[in-house]
């Protein structure tokens, strides 16, 4: 796939213009690279007209070829289509807010009903309680207790001889009784929507009014994914989506259909079956990984390397000036990511060429991605100025990235470590990036 569009990107870099032609080629492979995404094909027809109309005729900045320019344009209209920034929760004016659950039987309702719960716990030291209202398997109820009990999140049960509705009205009134914060409602799914399902649960909707209907879909579904959120869409307010199992193989094409068809935001992603593997959504990595971004940008890279060589002179420069902030370490986790010469930066700065340490440095991409999420929280102001991150700055940042407000600390800490380290580095010893990265 990449493969095909790197081809595509290699033929129109040896012009000097992009013409109509090159870019009807061009969409040609990006309709293919969505398809085998799985995108919808109706949504592929639709966003690559509007990204051809886009690109035609349009200027091309002097920084960028013409084909890095087609590849900016289809990546900034894949990320506003699912979204531009990360969509956060709604919170009810009074508590509780209620979320609850809807989705296909195995799409991850219940795992993510877990999942959110300690997410809320985490982030705002929230004190939630889960309502199991799945009655049609027995398992189900012990499924959510066994999460329950290991999260130390009670769970309103009532087994499974009541009606759905009257178990959530008895859990909403312990939830107010013992003053829980959230009410998440894992409710019962089928393999095929159906009335009998959707009746169900659209009384539960009109007997709660939850803040939050958070439709969980299964990534790996691919197409069929766009027909199930269309139907629950149909038939209730659903307010946002979470897209599980995106730990799979999948690119997930779904995420830019269900989008389209619903136009409902994409709240979080599963990243696993643990119950801390839940992430915020992030629409721009979620353009990358469709279209198989990360080429394309080795490939801008590779055209860029004079400039990075520059760049990292200045990085190395500002180091030692001491004058190095959170922007610079942004840049720097980014030229990471972009396999960015992090070893290079290293080198320049004098004696760190040949230090062993050089040798030991174990990166994972996950840390970089929560680092970037947390940065990427901070106001311009913030990330000059770190001193400004009192706590209660810490605690908005937490919910802003979806991380623990002790990663919060760590990160800062680890910053305001290795900008010490870095400046001792300069000097001639240790690894500081190691200790930024937490290793
Ligand atoms: P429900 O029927 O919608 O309640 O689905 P469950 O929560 O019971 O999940 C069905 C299966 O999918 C379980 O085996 C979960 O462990 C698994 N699962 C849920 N979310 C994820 C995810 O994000 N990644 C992976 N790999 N598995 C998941
Ligand atoms: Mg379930």
């Amino acid at each position: 796939l990449s493969e095909r569009l790197q081809n595509a990107i290699g033929k129109l870099r040896k012009k000097g213009k992009v013409s109509e032609a090159d870019v009807r080629e061009m969409m040609r492979e990006v309709r293919l690279a969505l398809l085998e995404a799985d995108v919808n094909f109706t949504v592929v027809k639709d966003f690559v007209k509007k990204v051809r109309d886009r690109a035609v005729g349009a200027e091309v900045l002097d920084s960028l070829s013409p084909a890095q320019q087609v590849i900016k344009i289809v990546n900034d209209e894949l990320t506003k289509t699912m979204g531009e920034a990360a969509a956060p929760l709604n919170k009810a004016p009074h508590i509780p807010t209620i979320i609850m659950m809807v989705g296909l039987q195995g799409a991850g309702k219940t795992t993510t009903a877990g999942k959110l719960a300690n997410y809320l716990m985490k982030t705002q030291k929230a004190r939630p309680l889960m309502i199991a209202a799945d009655v049609y398997r027995p398992a189900a109820v012990d499924q959510l207790k066994t999460i329950g009990q290991q999260l130390d999140v009670p769970v309103f049960d009532m087994g499974t001889d009541h009606d759905p509705v009257d178990i959530v009205k008895q859990g909403m009134v312990q939830a107010d009784l013992q003053k829980n914060d959230y009410v998440i409602i894992d409710t019962a799914g089928r393999l095929q929507i159906d009335d009998k399902l959707m009746t169900e649960l659209a009384n539960i909707e009109n007997e709660v009014h939850p803040t939050e209907i958070l439709l969980t879909v299964d990534a790996m579904t691919g197409q069929a994914a766009t027909e199930v959120a269309e139907g629950f869409n149909k038939r209730l307010n659903i307010t946002g989506v979470v897209l599980t199992k995106l730990d799979g193989d999948t690119r997930g094409g779904a995420a830019l259909s269900i989008r389209e068809v619903t136009g409902k935001p994409i709240k979080f992603t599963g990243q696993g079956e643990k119950l801390d593997q839940l992430d915020v959504f992030y629409p721009d990595r979620m353009a990358n990984r469709i279209l198989g971004m990360g080429d394309m940008l080795s490939l801008i890279e590779k055209a860029q390397t004079d400039y990075d060589e520059k760049q990292a002179q200045e990085m190395a420069d500002k180091i030692k000036e001491n004058s190095f902030d959170f922007n610079d370490f942004l840049d720097q986790m980014d030229q990471i990511q972009n396999m960015g010469p992090i070893d290079e930066i290293m080198k320049m700065i004098p004696g760190m060429a040949n230090n062993p340490a050089m040798k030991n440095m174990n990166i994972q991409p996950k840390d970089l991605d929560h680092i970037k999420a947390i940065v990427y929280s901070m106001t311009p102001q913030e990330r000059e100025n770190p001193d400004l991150l009192n706590a209660s700055r810490k605690r908005r940042l937490a919910g802003g990235s979806g991380r623990p407000v002790q990663e919060v600390n760590r990160v800062i800490k680890q910053f305001d470590t290795s900008k010490k380290m870095m400046q001792q580095m300069s000097k001639g010893n240790m690894s500081g990036m190691e200790q930024m990265l937490g290793n």
